[in-house]
Formats: structure tokens, sequence, C-alpha cells
């Protein structure tokens, strides 16, 4: 299919009759990733397998009678509709039951992390007002001697009363009658990731699982025949909502699976499964390219279609896709606010400009504007924005931060906060973050573009551009590296890389000062903090 088809055939109305209930009257993502398709008993839902290789396969029949026996079960506990339930735990079946039991109540999920400190977990657990957590005995460890409100419903542990998880549910009904909420009632408050500074909550209403449709169904490209497997964990906008309830709103068959990532494992999963769709991020994706291509051939693989989002995708990851895949990574973009709102589709057949976001999803409104919210000419850079007014916005706003809400706001646009360009024939080129875009001598210069460039270099796995103080300068184009398992650090390398950036970009862009590093400061879902790198930030810390 041609993008320009899919863009101009597309309409909300159409989309809206794919869900079950009548969308006008009411709409809860209980219902709609689950229990709609639990009359058939043998519809598999979710293949589920650990690091040990303990597995389970799940039924939506089976998900939907224990999501109610939770939902019976948070009944008990006080909880209510629009009161707030906390998941902290890796990808076990029990939060996906939590996670479709707190919606079909009406209550509204709060992610969380199994990566987070004591304090990560006390700071969202007490600015979001939980009344109940559901974790495991190792997380709670961490938090145990915090004074912590919230009841805590262990998945490996027992209740007073002495019962393990599936007994503590076991002993509620398998009948519950899922709260009729509207679209715009809050489903999750989803704290970003932290890249820039402290995580805010963005509060999201149940529309966001409508809004996602044409991301998921298109950009990933999840056909109904389609095995999907993403990874991102549940913590994050990206693995809770597109890498999991989306594919499940379909009626799909999705892999979860509970461990540490590794390259060899993710391959071995690829090839039981007979996965034909996978999706997770750009670290992953890099540490695929720097295994080598020797590890791929072991493996018989079914992959399709693959997709990365959550951070710039470096041309050279997508060009190894290229070739030891026959198929390029398809590359997304978008932010706990505004959904995933540029993209490449793996439904059509664009091509794919490496190092390129892609195009705007159909049923979005997206520009790229000036500090004042208007639109700029073709090529110019200017900030990514999402129209306010059009249908599929399901952010009701950072929870109890109003002022950090209307900052976002110019005029009819949500300022996204990433610098971008668009070219001639409509993609969209990522510049870098507002934050960390370098001025030197008067240029604007985004670490993206640097970051790619030294890539390429055989010797740097990863590499993190920054922009430190100068004189004369203002700043000047600094690069942290780190290198690939064979190299060493020394000055020789150090210089031959600022030369092999040099020679590719432009004078202005090439790194004048190099530093090798172990490895790189990332958020826990592995992405580039690079304001911690910043010299103000190092007098900061230590
Ligand atoms: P915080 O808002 O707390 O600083 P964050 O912005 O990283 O953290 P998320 O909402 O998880 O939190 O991430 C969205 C951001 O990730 C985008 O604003 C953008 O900077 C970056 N991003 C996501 N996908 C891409 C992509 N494909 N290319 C470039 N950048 C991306
Ligand atoms: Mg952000």
């Amino acid at each position: 299919m041609r993008y320009t088809e899919l863009r101009e055939g597309f309409s909300w109305e159409k989309v809206l009759k794919t869900f079950d209930w009548d969308v006008h009257e009411k709409f809860n993502m209980g219902h709609e990733c689950c229990d709609r398709w639990a009359d058939d008993p043998n519809r598999i839902a979710v293949y589920w397998e650990d690091e040990a290789g303990n597995t389970d396969v799940w039924t939506y029949k089976r998900l939907k009678e224990q999501s109610n026996r939770m939902a019976n079960a948070l009944r008990s506990l006080g909880v209510q509709k629009g009161d707030r339930v906390a998941g902290l735990l890796g990808k076990d079946m029990e939060l996906i039951i939590t996670v479709l039991a707190a919606w079909k109540i009406g209550a509204v999920y709060v992610p969380m992390f199994t990566a987070f400190g004591p304090e990560a977990i006390r700071y969202r657990l007490e600015d979001a007002g939980c009344k109940v957590l559901v974790t495991n005995q190792e997380q709670a460890q961490k938090i145990a001697d915090l004074n912590i409100s919230s009841t805590i419903i262990l998945s490996d542990g027992l209740t007073e009363e002495g019962l393990t998880f599936w007994e503590f549910i076991q002993s509620f009904s398998n009948n519950h009658e899922t709260e009729a909420t509207n679209v715009m009632d809050p489903c999750v408050f989803q704290y970003t990731s932290g890249s820039t500074g402290m995580p805010k909550g963005a509060v999201w209403a149940h529309k966001i699982l409508i809004s996602s449709y044409p991301y998921v169904r298109y950009a990933i490209g999840v056909e109904d025949d389609d095995l999907f497997f993403g990874g991102a964990d549940l913590g994050w906008a990206f693995g809770l909502i597109n890498c999991t309830f989306v594919p499940l709103s379909y009626g799909n068959q999705i892999l979860a699976y509970k461990g540490p990532f590794s390259v060899e494992k993710t391959y071995y999963l690829l090839e039981k499964y007979k996965i034909t769709n996978f999706a997770y991020a750009p670290t992953v994706y890099r540490m695929m390219m720097s295994a080598g291509s020797e590890m791929i051939k072991k493996y018989n693989l079914q992959v399709k279609k693959f997709s990365s989002a959550g951070e710039p995708l470096n041309a050279e990851v997508v060009r190894f896709f290229k070739d030891n895949f026959g198929r390029a990574i398809y590359d997304h973009y978008g932010s706990t606010e505004t959904g995933m709102i540029v993209d490449n589709f793996n439904v059509t057949d664009m091509a794919v400009k490496p190092g390129s976001m892609g195009l705007p999803c159909p049923g979005f409104n997206v520009a790229i504007v000036d500090e004042d919210g208007n639109p700029v000419e073709k090529g110019e850079i200017g900030q990514i924005a999402v129209d306010t007014t059009a249908y599929p916005v399901f952010f009701l706003g950072y929870w109890k931060n109003p002022e950090k809400t209307e900052e976002k706001i110019r005029g009819k646009w949500f300022l996204s906060g990433d610098l971008a360009s668009e070219d001639e024939e409509g993609y969209f080129w990522f510049q870098g973050r507002a934050d960390d875009i370098i001025s030197s001598a008067g240029y604007r210069i985004g670490p993206f573009e640097v970051e790619s460039s030294l890539i390429e270099h055989p010797a740097v796995a990863e590499a993190a551009v920054i922009g430190n103080p100068d004189e004369t300068k203002g700043e000047i184009v600094k690069a942290f590296v780190v290198l690939n398992k064979s190299y060493e650090p020394s000055d020789e390398l150090a210089k031959e890389l600022s030369l092999f950036v040099k020679s590719k970009l432009s004078k202005h862009q090439y790194p004048r000062e190099v530093e090798f590093i172990e490895s790189l400061p990332k958020t826990p879902s592995g992405k580039i903090q690079r304001y911690l790198l910043k010299p103000n930030q190092y007098a900061a810390k230590n």
C-alpha cells in the first residue's frame, strides 16, 4: 500500500467501528483488550516465558477470568473508580492481570519499573497517591523502611491469611461487570522517562487505545496473523501500550518474555516462537549490531517487520539490519504525551531513509513550529508539535502540575521539546532535544548527527555528544565514546575519531574533545541522559 493512500483513506470513524463497545457511549480498555475476545476458549493471547525457561500459555478466556477475580479482589480492598493502582513487576502475568483488573473497575494504573531504586518508587507511589501496589518480595524489600501507605500485594509471597497471589484472587468470583467508563476517563498515570530531569506524571485517558490504533496497525504493522514480540518493559509507554495492550485489543497473539535482555536470548526466542513482527528500542538494536553477523546465521528467523522507538535510530544500525535480515528497521517517533506521531510504516511500500523517523501518522495533525507556534518553512529546524484540537488527543495533562502542562502549549499546538526538519518529500529528520542542542560559534548543532557519524567508525559501540562551555565559541562539541570490545582508549584514537567525523560532516560539527567512557548514563529504559554528561551536572553530582 502507498503511504498517501493510507493517509488519505484514513478516518477515525472507521477506527471507532473496530471496537466492541459503541465508543460514543462508553469505552473501557480492559474490555477491549481482553473480554471481547474471550468467547472463543482456544484463542491464545500471550505466550509467556521466563529466563529459566519456564513457559505458560494464556488464552483470552483465562485472562478474562483471572482479571475479573483480581477486579473483585481490588474492590474488596476498597479500590474505587478513579483510585490509583501501581504495578512493580517484570513481565509477569500477575502484572498483566493487575492492569486489566484496574481498568475494569475504572481505576487508574500506575506503571513502575523494576530497576527503580527506593526513592524512585516512593516518589511515584506518593505523587500518584496509590492505594494498592502489586509487586514481589525482592522489590518490596527496597521500600520496606519507607513507611509506604499503599496496600501491598506480593506475586511471590503470602497475604495475611497465608494465601499466594493466585490463591488470593481465586477466592473471588470470576464474574465481574466492567465499569462503563468514558473515553476521556483517566486510565494510566505514565511517568515520563526522565531523560531531561525529574519524571512527570502524564495522565492518559482510555482513548489512548483508540489513538494508538493507526500507529500499531500501520507503523509496527501488527496484522491478524502476526505473532508479535515487543520487548520493551511494561513500565514505559511503549512497552505497556504499544507492545502489549494494543496488539491484545486486536485479538492478536503476543510473546511476553520475563528476563534481562541478551542478544542470544532474543534470537533464540525469535526462532522458537516463529516471531514475525518484532519491536524494541535503539539501544537493543545497537547491541544486536555490535554482536555481529555471524550470530544471526545460527538461527532460523521468520521476522518480517522490525520496529524501533524511544530514541533516534542511527542510520548505521538500519543498514546493518537491511544487509543481514533483508529488512530495514522502521524507526518510530513519539512521546508519553503525544503518542507515536511520526513513523515509518511497515505496511506500506514507502522508502525507508536511514536516519529519518519517517512521515506523520495518519489521523494526527503534526507540524514543525517555531517558538511562537508558527509552522516553519520546509527544511528549517523547529519543534515537532501536535494539534491539540484534533481527535486523537488522549493526554489529560501532567498530574498535579497544570503549569508544566501549560508551558508546552502554544496556541493549538502541544510542543514536544524535540527539534526536527522536514525534507522535500515530507520525511522528518530528528535534530535533537531542544535542551541538548549545542550552540557553537553561531551554529546550532544537533548531537544525534554527530553521534551517528561516530558509530560508523568500527571502534565505536555508542556515543553521546554534548556542548562543553568555551570562552570564544560559546560551546564546543564534545563526544563521550564507548568503544567496541577489541579497542583500547588512546590519544591517537581520540584524534582519529575527531578527524573521522570532520571528514564526514561539516567542519563546525566535529568533536574537538573525545572522552572515552565505560558506559553512557541512561534512563532505566535505556535512553541516553546527555544532561548528566554536561559539566554543570558533574559539579552538581560530585
Ligand atoms: P522526560 O520527558 O522525562 O525528559 P523522555 O522525554 O525521554 O523523558 P518519553 O516520553 O519516554 O520521556 O520519551 C519521549 C522522547 O524520546 C521524545 O520527546 C524524544 O526526545 C525521544 N524519542 C522517542 N522516539 C524517538 C525517535 N524515534 N527518534 C528520536 N527521538 C525519539
Ligand atoms: Mg519528554
